[in-house]
């Protein structure tokens, strides 16, 4: 995951002062040179990183710092500030049309992402506001980028207005224009040519673009791979087609994040989503202080919880809620929340947003495969319907039986019940609103 090598050089100086109840104007400068050279190695633009130290430091020996009782923790959190401030304060969302339809340029250069984004952002609006889109397919000079589209609009049920490659994109936008016009279509979506690098016919056919369609939001969709090239890349696009915010892709990647952290104080676009997967489903929505959280280690509850929200059933939520507090939750409950968390994805991914344990050491042996889900599904398929709705049912020889037919060994149908026992007990104790032994699991 992208930032990995980052956070934990930060963490690392940061760490030192953490506990300190005196801290010298030696602790500044050894702290602030090493997170220094952290973000020069995570690509970070040299004149961002340069501003960012000097601000860290100013506060840092200053008296909000000095005049504390506990020094240390007020530098964490100024980084933490101050991280914030280079990635653009507050999110940022897309511009809306006071009439329909909201129109929305995708543009930047070759096999960074847009034709995929396209498609996640019409998803995202579906999601998020029951949007009714058109993707219009405007890249006519890569082949497969208008059959990508039309797959990806299938896979949706969105439709993609195209005249396959022989027109010219200013036609084809002046024709899915009216479409979306006729069929009103609250979002238009398009999709447009990109190149190996920035070129004079490939400026000249986007700025038609833009005076055609009138776009509200011009998205320049950035590749997180591309390092410091980014920001030179986003400057060029900028000058010519005014964006109006960057989508940055990717960040699934190795990355090592640099492009984040500078386009927006080097551009002064802000970044309004990132992208980290190849499914239509990974797209987020940018929060500058969330991603500074997450960067020092603090966490990112709100993104899991915004996560769980979207991705989680919530009518099943609701199930599962009422039958906490009836006490009747079940072995057919438990296989189905196992589903509900397979779906948001790698538990180690998810664990991570959590605060304390993106740097607990406990966490670096745990994974929860799918291997194991598949696993813990087969014991309670083994076992009778009478069973999975009274765990209380399940004595020695049934759990042997359980374990003859699963495949799986005593020990370990044991554990499971065990371990579901437990967490029927905390579950109870959280539908009651006693987080106290959660809050230990954090480290709280
Ligand atoms: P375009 O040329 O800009 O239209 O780029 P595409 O949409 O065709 O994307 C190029 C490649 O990058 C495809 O293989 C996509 O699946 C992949 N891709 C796009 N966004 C992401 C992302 O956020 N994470 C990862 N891992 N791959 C992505």
């Amino acid at each position: 995951m992208a930032f990995e090598n980052l956070s934990t050089r930060i963490q690392t100086a940061l760490s030192g002062l953490r506990r300190k109840g005196k801290i010298t104007q030696d602790d500044v400068n050894e702290a602030t040179r090493e997170i220094r050279l952290a973000l020069l190695e995570a690509d970070v633009n040299f004149k961002v990183v340069k501003d960012f130290v000097s601000a860290v430091k100013t506060r840092a020996l200053g008296q909000e710092v000095m005049g504390s009782l506990t020094p240390g923790q007020q530098i964490i959190k100024i980084v933490d500030e101050e991280l914030t401030k280079m990635m653009g304060e507050t999110a940022v969302g897309l511009n809306k049309s006071p009439h329909i339809p909201t129109i929305i340029m995708m543009v930047g250069l070759q096999g960074t992402g847009k034709t995929t984004t396209a498609g996640k952002l019409a998803n995202h609006l579906m999601k998020t506001e029951h949007a009714r889109p058109l993707l219009i397919a405007a890249d006519i000079y890569r082949p497969a980028a208008v059959d990508q589209l039309k797959v990806i609009g299938e896979q949706l049920s969105v439709p993609v207005y195209d005249e396959g490659t022989s027109a010219t994109a200013e036609t084809i936008v002046t024709n899915g224009l009216q479409v979306a016009e006729q069929n009103k279509n609250d979002y238009v979506i398009i999709d447009t040519a990109g190149r190996l690098e920035i070129d004079e016919q490939l400026m000249t056919e986007l700025k038609n673009v833009k005076q055609i369609a009138h776009p509200d939001n011009i998205l320049l969709v950035i590749d997180a791979m591309t390092g410091q090239v980014a920001t030179q890349v986003a400057e060029g696009f900028d000058q010519s087609l005014d964006v109006t915010g960057v989508v940055l892709t990717k960040l699934d990647g190795d990355t090592r994040g640099g492009a984040a952290l500078s386009i927006r104080a080097v551009t002064g676009k802000p970044i309004i989503f990132t992208g980290k997967g190849e499914k239509l489903t990974d797209l987020d929505n940018f929060y500058p202080d969330r991603m500074a959280n997450r960067i020092l280690g603090m966490g990112d509850m709100l993104s899991l919880i915004e996560k769980a929200q979207s991705d989680y059933d919530q009518e099943q939520a609701e199930k599962v809620a009422m039958k906490m507090r009836e006490n009747t939750f079940d072995f057919n409950d438990f296989i189905d929340q196992m589903e509900q968390v397979e779906k948001m994805g790698p538990m180690d991914e998810i664990m991570k947003m959590i605060p304390g344990m993106a740097n607990n050491p406990a966490l670096a042996n745990v994974s929860i495969g799918e291997k194991d889900i598949a696993h813990l599904k087969a014991i309670v398929y083994s076992m009778t319907p009478a069973e999975r709705e009274d765990p209380d049912l399940l004595n020695p020889s049934r759990r042997r039986r359980i374990a003859a037919g699963s495949g799986r060994n005593v020990q370990e149908v044991n554990r499971m019940i065990k371990q579901f026992k437990q967490s029927k007990e905390m579950m109870q104790k959280m539908s009651k609103g006693n987080f106290g032994d959660m809050n230990q699991l954090m480290g709280g």
